[in-house]
């Protein structure tokens, strides 16, 4: 099964080393016709106006809503979880979305105090922590009835799936588990 990473920005090589730990074939995907050669798609974090633009840019993103729109697979991880949701709160929007998952999203709400940080978290079906790196992270403010909430850090959901897609508001391809990686993977089987 083969899985494309967003090949824009961000940690594109940690994650396909994530995909392929989880028995996946990762793909780097940059072209319409790359991506119309995955299964399904990891959206990875950086800045979500400029992964948008290059989006835009590269002809993928109504290739990109297409393919999204009728049964693949997508993981959003920070940046990428910001892409996914069909609204933004506050004053930085993001614009050149693919917006399929049932979320109010605001950007960079950590603030400047705790702009980055750790955490081990409780994930739902997982036995034992995830430790998660929030790196000026958005937060779900609000989610639709159909989305479930697998984790969360303060009362805020850090980590919701919506069907066959999932998103999380940090990264989980900087520490070497590939537990997150893997749940997606088991999505994107069942999807299939
Ligand atoms: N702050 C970034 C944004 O708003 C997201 C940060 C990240 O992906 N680590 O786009």
């Amino acid at each position: 099964m083969k899985v494309g990473v967003l090949g824009l920005q961000g940690d594109v090589r940690e994650h396909c080393t994530a995909l392929d730990g989880a028995g996946a074939t990762p793909v780097v995907v940059k072209t319409a016709d790359s991506l119309a050669s995955v299964d399904a798609l990891v959206m990875p974090g950086g800045e979500s106006t400029t992964i948008g633009k290059l989006l835009d840019r590269f002809e993928l993103l109504e290739p990109l809503r297409d393919r999204a729109e009728s049964g693949m697979p997508l993981y959003g991880t920070c940046a990428g979880a910001i892409l996914m949701s069909k609204e933004i709160a506050g004053p930085h929007d993001a614009p050149f979305r693919v917006p399929v998952l049932d979320v109010v999203t605001r950007r960079n709400a950590y603030g400047r105090q705790v702009d980055s940080f750790e955490t081990d978290i409780a994930v739902r079906g997982l036995d034992e922590a995830f430790r998660a790196v929030f790196i000026r992270a958005p937060v779900f403010e609000d989610v639709g009835d159909a989305v479930e909430i697998l984790a969360s850090v303060d009362d805020r959901a850090v980590l919701v799936r919506q069907g066959r897609f999932l998103a999380s508001t940090f990264h989980p391809e900087m520490t070497g588990d590939n537990r997150v990686h893997e749940l997606f993977v088991s999505i994107v089987r069942g999807a299939l």
